[in-house]
Order: C-alpha cells, then sequence, then structure tokens
C-alpha cells in the first residue's frame, strides 16, 4: 500500500456480502478495492436469508439499520426474497427505511462485451423514482374479485428525483434529461412529474429538456438507444425500462445501481443471488465492482474509481479471462481468476474513456420549492365506490332516489373507469364495483375548515349504505378553481 494510502482518511462503509453468490462478489470487489488502494474501511453486516431464517421479519436487523445509518454509505450484495417464510423484501425495507428515493442507473456500452447494439455508443443513466407510484404497495380487495392499488405520486416527490435528474446531468456533463411519463392517461399522477420536469428545467437553461411518453421511450430505447442521454421517470416506468436498457448492453450480470436519499445511500449489483451458481467460482462480479466505481466517486475518489473503471474496461476488452456468462461457451475463468486479472490490470488505460464526473448533490428537502399551498380549496362533490349486481341503470335510479333529499346530485356513474350512467351505448362489461359521482350545486370552501359538507357526506353515505355495501369515499375538490380529479372515459 502506498504512503499516500496509508495517511488518506479512510470512509467507513457497511458490506452487506448478502446471499447466494452476494459473498463470492463481495469478497471480489472488495479485492480490488483494496489492491487500487482505495480509501474505504469495510465495516460488514448482515442482511437477508440468514436475518430471515433467525425470525427478524424485515430480513435487516437493527444493528445493520444502525451500522449504514452511521456510516451513510452502504456496498450491497443480493439479497434473497424468501417464498414462504419472511415477508416483506430486505431490499425495499432498507430503501424505504433510509428514504432512497432515487435509483440511479447508468447504462453503457463496455468493452469486449458483444450485443446487437455493439458499436453503436450508448451511454445514459436512467433516474428512476424510486419510493413512490404503485411501489408503496397500497392494495385493497375492494369486492372479492376486484382488487385495486393506489398510485400514489407526491409534488415533492417528483421534484426531488427531477432534480437528482439534473443534479446528475450536471456532475456527469451530460446535455439532456428526458422526462419519460404516461401523462396521456394518468393525467394527474404522471402528468405531475412531466409538469414538474417543465417546470424545473426553466432552473436549468443549459441542458436540454425533453419529454417522452414512456411505452414511444420503450420503443425509441431499442429503436434509437445512442440519443438517451439522463432519463428520469416513475418508479414503475423506470422499473421496467431500467432492466430493458441493461440488456441493450450486455444484461443485469454487468449491471449497478445507487440508491440515494438525503441521509443515506446504498450501492449495489442490479442481478440477484443467482442461487444455481453460488459457491461454484462462478460468479461475474463486474456489476458489484461498478457499484463500487459509483461509490467512490459518491465520496469524492474519482480517481482511484477511475484506476478501477480503466482495469475493469481493460479486462473485459482482452477478453482472456471474462467469466462464463460473458466468454464464449467453456471458455470462461472463475471469479477468482477475473477479480486477479482487474487487479493485474491495475494502472492500465483503456481506449474507453472513463467519463468526467462531479460529485453528484441532491437537493434536500427544505430546499425543494414546489410544494406550495393553493390559496382556495373547495369541496365539489364525491365519489363513491360500491359494489353491486344491479345493471347501471337501475343503480342509477336507485341513487337518484336515495340521494333527493341531498344537496348531492349524482352526475354519473362509472365502472373500472368507463361512464355506463346516464346510458352512453357503450358494450362495457360490468363487474360489481361501481363509482358514483355526486356533485354540489354550491360547492362547500374548505379554506381555513376541515368540517365543510361532512354532515351532506355523512347523511348521503347513510342512505346509500342502507342498500349497498361501500368500500370508499373520494372528495372531489377544486384547488384555485382547478379540478383535482378526472373525468371517467366516456363520460359526456
Ligand atoms: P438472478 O439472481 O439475477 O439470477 C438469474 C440468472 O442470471 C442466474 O441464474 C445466472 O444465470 C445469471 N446471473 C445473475 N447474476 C450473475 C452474475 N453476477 N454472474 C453470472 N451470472 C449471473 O435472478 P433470480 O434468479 O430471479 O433471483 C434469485 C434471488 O435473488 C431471488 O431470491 C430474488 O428475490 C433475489 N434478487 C435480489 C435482488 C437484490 O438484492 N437487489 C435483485 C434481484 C433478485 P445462469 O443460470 O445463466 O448462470
Amino acid at each position: 500500500m502506498s504512503a499516500s494510502a496509508d495517511t488518506q482518511a479512510k470512509t467507513k462503509v457497511t458490506a452487506l456480502p448478502g446471499d447466494g453468490i452476494g459473498p463470492e462478489v463481495m469478497d471480489a470487489t472488495i479485492k480490488i478495492l483494496t489492491a487500487a488502494n482505495a480509501p474505504i474501511e469495510w465495516e460488514f453486516a448482515e442482511a437477508g436469508a440468514k436475518a430471515f431464517e433467525r425470525g427478524v421479519v424485515t430480513g435487516v436487523p437493527r444493528e445493520t439499520l444502525d451500522s449504514i445509518a452511521t456510516n451513510k454509505l452502504a456496498l450491497k450484495s443480493p439479497l434473497e426474497t424468501p417464498i414462504g417464510y419472511g415477508g416483506k423484501s430486505a431490499n425495499v425495507t432498507m430503501r424505504k427505511f433510509f428514504e432512497l428515493y432515487a435509483n440511479i442507473r447508468p447504462v453503457r456500452e463496455l468493452p469486449g462485451i458483444a450485443t446487437p447494439f455493439s458499436g453503436r455508443g450508448i451511454d445514459m443513466v436512467i433516474v428512476r423514482e424510486n419510493v413512490e407510484d404503485v411501489y408503496a404497495g397500497i392494495e385493497h380487495m375492494e369486492t372479492t374479485g376486484v382488487a385495486q392499488c393506489l398510485k400514489l405520486m407526491t409534488a415533492p416527490g417528483c421534484e426531488r428525483i427531477i432534480r437528482a435528474a439534473y443534479g446528475l446531468a450536471l456532475a456527469e456533463e451530460r446535455q439532456t434529461v428526458t422526462v419519460a411519463h404516461k401523462a396521456n392517461i394518468m393525467k394527474l399522477t404522471e402528468g405531475m412529474m412531466k409538469r414538474m420536469g417543465e417546470k424545473v428545467a426553466r432552473e436549468f437553461p443549459g441542458i436540454r429538456a425533453s419529454q417522452i411518453i414512456i411505452d414511444n421511450c420503450a420503443h425509441q430505447l431499442v429503436i434509437k438507444p445512442e440519443a438517451f442521454d439522463v432519463i428520469v421517470t416513475s418508479n414503475m416506468n423506470g422499473d421496467i425500462i431500467s432492466d430493458l436498457a441493461a440488456g441493450l448492453v450486455g444484461g443485469l450480470g454487468i449491471a449497478p445501481s445507487s440508491n440515494l436519499g438525503d441521509n443515506a445511500a446504498i450501492f449495489e449489483a442490479v442481478h440477484g443471488s443467482a442461487p444455481d451458481i453460488a459457491g461454484k467460482d462462478m460468479a461475474n462480479p463486474t456489476a458489484l465492482l461498478s457499484a463500487s466505481i459509483m461509490l467512490l466517486r459518491h465520496i469524492g475518489a474519482f480517481d482511484i474509481a477511475e484506476t478501477v473503471e480503466q482495469a475493469l474496461f481493460v479486462t473485459l476488452a482482452e477478453g482472456r479471462n471474462l467469466t462464463g456468462d460473458l466468454a464464449p461457451r467453456g471458455h470462461g475463468v472463475g471469479t477468482k481468476a477475473f477479480t486477479d486479472q482487474v487487479i493485474a490490470n491495475l494502472g492500465r488505460a483503456s481506449a474507453m474513456r472513463s467519463r468526467s464526473y462531479k460529485k453528484l448533490e441532491l437537493a434536500a428537502w427544505p430546499k425543494l420549492t414546489a410544494h406550495a399551498e393553493p390559496t382556495d380549496r373547495e369541496l365539489v362533490g364525491i365519489d363513491i365506490f360500491l359494489e353491486t349486481d344491479m345493471g347501471a341503470e337501475q343503480l342509477g335510479k336507485t341513487l337518484e332516489e336515495l340521494s333527493k333529499y341531498s344537496p348531492f346530485k349524482l352526475t354519473g356513474i362509472s365502472n373500472r373507469g368507463v361512464s355506463v350512467y346516464p346510458p352512453t351505448g357503450g358494450e362495457t362489461f360490468l363487474v360489481d364495483h361501481f363509482a358514483a359521482r355526486f356533485m354540489l350545486d354550491t360547492p362547500f370552501s374548505l379554506n381555513n375548515t376541515t368540517t365543510a359538507g361532512q354532515p351532506e357526506i355523512s347523511y348521503l353515505v347513510q342512505r346509500i349504505g342502507s342498500k349497498f355495501t361501500w368500500m370508499h369515499i373520494e372528495k372531489l375538490q377544486r384547488f384555485d378553481g382547478k379540478d383535482g380529479f378526472e373525468r371517467p372515459q366516456g363520460e359526456g
């Protein structure tokens, strides 16, 4: 070890060797980083299968959470999500516990890894919102045959991930930030991400802002992947397109990612624990090693990050010592031999240059600006979700009768989001789950009060509840004169 490395202050990082091939790829990564004099002191901790087996229901023991909370940094190998016992995913537990809202997944063509897209110069980063959206897992069985999942997206949640994308574009000297969304269909949730993209973009005139509908994004990723630079998107969209993008450059086995929050960051391989090859000296450590290179840049060790990255590029480009997943059939070497080769290549330069990087600064919560309160808020109606086998027309007449002494007037009924009353002539297949929309002629002001409209809602719900099972009620609000709700498909 060089004198400069001895004297350099070391950053403590929690290392989670994880399950399956996890300990092997962690061992390889730490060996390479140690050989490169990375200024890191490792603190080993447990998470995953062993924790589940000894009854830790989250898969992450308290001591591990404490270690990450103290060090604020972790390098994590894959963790098994046990089927049949435990319950939670240990990965999701950590993401949520530390509010690691930004999932950063670089996708870059690597030397020596031949794919149908080789030579196109793919070099993009997908910035995936990591804690909101349908991934919040707020699900209910509404009737015996109708399940619901809430897609919750928030203004601060959208703002901070968009800002993370711009921060990353600045840190990596990238030119374009593309917001990928489904705002054409989900105007309020996905639309919030799109609008926030437009708003935040105005603060970064030096970066080109673009937006694309997510399905076209998937299409363009396959047709013209080299055209993308930074893509920022919601959780579910990001989950899918980041795996797709990883496939363009060689697959999940080589894809790294980071999970960043205001107070902690966890770096990991995208792949899982590959139990079929565990303990056989067959695993490719490239993904975790690449994640550790991201970690080095995160702590400002740019030179060492580049040295390790260049050694990896040289090893891959030479192609003589590749693990079985990358080498021609029968010509693969083991994890250990690959690791030794990367170590032997430390100090060598590859024809493929590393990008230039600065530290990525996330905008901390108090600095977020978009979460402005509306000055005027009104209650204009309610949707009542109820269960019945009645036909739409009979249901409409019954609800009109039940609501005749209420200020809320039935304006329509929808089934799975399609207007079915008043009759439209459409051929909607009806399930036993209807949304009845009742509007007020005169809205209630909700400014400075939480009780406006409550007795009237209670009266109506009681009347409807005397005849039907209702599941939930949704208030229809107007914020500063703008409807905070959508109309069902086909409503006249
Ligand atoms: P996987 O572990 O990624 O493995 C799928 C296949 O990919 C393996 O069988 C292996 O294929 C290949 N592979 C993956 N990583 C490799 C590497 N580093 N080197 C060489 N080959 C590699 O996916 P899975 O089988 O669906 O999941 C297994 C477990 O991992 C599950 O318990 C799952 O919950 C967990 N998981 C954890 C994470 C995480 O911690 N972030 C992510 C995903 C999955 P061959 O058959 O060709 O050898």
